[in-house]
């Protein structure tokens, strides 16, 4: 059976429309298909590949784990070499309450282990999230995820969950004694590239530092340099209690963090003992990626670059019929007039040769999430040949 039927007949689907890419190879900004056509990843797959797909340190860290040893024991018993160094590392870019990580293999396990911590530190059950933010797809991600309609197929989901209007003042007070954890993006993702005010953010930490409340931030897309500082939290000034990581940490293999202080990582040592056991959770050869990324992009100037990215593509999306581009750094969000016109760009888009999507909970609005390594020539080129699309179908209707 040739892959494509496979595929179709006998890997589980997600959608009735998958993009259906067949891959050979991935290098750089760019994916090659078997037909042989080259298509700019213009959303690193999705904020994995922000070194570019197979950069050489992450392949050369890979392949010497590899020589080494794979999985050997379930996360947390063995002192692994790769694990340890790569906490160290991580740590010391971090300020001192977020001193500990907890290695995971994904996003929404970050999540649901930072949500566990919460709990289980506070004593409390009560949780906060945002409407439209996004935390993953598990039970406990999925429960303070801010969609019905994500959330409806699958209730009843985690009790006492409440969900605030995200930069809005009133309703603060809903951060109580009696919860756990706050749990936000400082930029959300998925509901449609939505930056934190900076004000807000900070009125947020405080009323959960009145209520002893555990602010999770949830930094698995805007992590890494993707808005311009390694962590979005610096930019904001604002210190969150666990912080959670995941997609491009590892340069494109799979890992998920959540790191918080030694203090409140105590509780999870007890009552039951191995609160969270995960089987491959900070996996050697992952973690070695994660730490030759990680050296790569301290060594960088990776924020320099995501700031311009962000000043090129505001300068060069200029087409009537783009209503607005926001977000920071790489983590960019082109909203257009309606939901045809997007539709219609991000498919001639592709059929150019550049890779577009949309966000989760919007339809309007163009994900535009390039690799940070990306020249400055081909940047330019795609966000041009964006905007000519955009000015094409638009003057049409
Ligand atoms: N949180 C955020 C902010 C995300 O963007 C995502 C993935 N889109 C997740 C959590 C879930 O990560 P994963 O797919 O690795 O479980």
């Amino acid at each position: 059976m040739d892959q494509k039927s496979a595929f179709y007949q006998h890997v589980a689907q997600t959608s009735d429309a998958p993009m259906g890419l067949e891959v050979e190879r991935a290098e750089g900004c760019y994916i090659t298909t078997t037909d042989g056509r080259q298509y700019v990843d213009f959303i690193s797959g999705i904020a994995v590949s922000s070194l570019g797909h197979r950069h050489p340190a992450v392949v050369q860290a890979v392949k010497q784990q590899v020589d080494r040893h794979l999985h050997v024991m379930v996360y947390g018993e063995y002192i692994q070499k790769p694990q340890s160094d790569y906490a160290h590392l991580l740590t010391s870019q971090l300020p001192d309450s977020l001193d500990r990580v907890y290695f995971v293999n994904s996003g929404t396990e970050a999540n649901e282990g930072a949500l566990k911590l919460a709990k289980k530190y506070t004593g409390r059950h009560k949780l906060i999230g945002f409407h439209h933010g996004y935390h993953g797809d598990t039970h406990g991600s999925l429960s303070v995820t801010g969609r019905d309609v994500y959330r409806d197929p699958y209730l009843p989901l985690l009790p006492n969950v409440h969900f605030l209007e995200f930069n809005s003042h009133t309703n603060l007070d809903t951060i109580d004694e009696d919860t756990a954890a706050v749990i936000m993006e400082p930029i959300q993702g998925e509901g449609g590239i939505i930056p934190a005010d900076k004000k807000w953010l900070k009125s947020v930490r405080r009323r959960c530092n009145e209520t002893g409340t555990l602010l999770i931030f949830d930094e698995i897309q805007t992590g890494f340099y993707r808005t311009g500082s390694l962590f979005s939290f610096q930019q904001y000034e604002v210190v969150p209690d666990i912080l959670c990581l995941a997609k491009a940490m590892a340069g494109g293999m799979p890992m998920g963090a959540f790191v918080s202080s030694s203090d409140i990582f105590k509780s999870f040592m007890y009552n039951p003992p191995l609160n969270h056991v995960t089987t491959f959770g900070g996996h050697p050869v992952s973690s070695a990626a994660a730490h030759a990324t990680l050296r790569e992009l301290l060594d960088g100037n990776y924020g320099d670059k995501a700031r311009q990215i962000e000043r090129i593509t505001r300068e060069t999306l200029t087409a009537n019929a783009i209503t607005e581009v926001r977000g920071q750094g790489a983590m960019l969000g082109m909203e257009l007039q309606d939901r045809d016109l997007t539709k219609k760009v991000v498919e001639t888009c592709f059929e150019k040769g550049i890779i577009l999507g949309w966000t989760l909970h919007s339809d309007t609005l163009v994900r535009l999430a390039p690799p940070l390594i990306i020249e400055h020539e081909l940047l330019l080129s795609c966000l041009q040949t964006i905007n000519n699309t955009v000015d094409h179908f638009s003057s049409q209707i």
